[in-house]
């Protein structure tokens, strides 16, 4: 029994109770493209098990959705003849996550278009190597 949210709509999504644009489906998860794609076949892997970030999805579903990833990845590829793919996953608002029920989104990129998931490369923390220790401390 997959675990739901009512006013979810990603589960409603998940369950077919809202129709998508499913390009793969198992009984775990659905992927369905984008409805406002960033580039052409932008797609989104959802588990059915409602988590709302990474840090409540399920450890069975963490192990595979990576491979749901590459799967759906290798046959956009083949399909959309891009020239590369983005695969990412925002976790809360300020990392630009607007729909509260986890999924990883499956971006096609070709040459020379204005998809914009950039950073202007910093500095060294100066402080690197404590950050780092401290952090690593606290891996569970
Ligand atoms: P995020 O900003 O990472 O939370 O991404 C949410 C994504 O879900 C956005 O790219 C939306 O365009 C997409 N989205 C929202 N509602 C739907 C829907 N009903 N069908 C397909 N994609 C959706
Ligand atoms: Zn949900």
């Amino acid at each position: 029994m997959k675990k739901t949210v009512d006013d979810c709509i990603f589960c409603k999504i998940a369950k077919g109770e809202i129709p998508s644009t499913t390009i793969y489906e198992d009984d775990d998860f659905k992927v369905m493209l984008d409805i406002n794609p960033a580039s052409k076949g932008h797609a989104v892997i959802l588990p059915k098990n409602h988590a709302a970030n990474i840090f409540e999805l399920e450890d069975e579903d963490a192990e595979k959705i990576f491979k749901v990833a590459r799967k759906c990845a290798a046959a956009m590829m083949e399909v959309l003849h891009c020239d590369g793919i983005n695969i990412l996953q925002n976790n809360g608002e300020a990392a630009g996550q607007t729909v509260f029920h986890l999924h990883v989104h499956l971006i096609p990129r070709y040459n020379g278009d204005t998809v914009n998931i950039t950073w202007k490369p910093g500095t060294p923390e100066e402080d690197a190597a404590e950050l780092a220790a401290r952090i690593k401390a606290a891996v569970k």
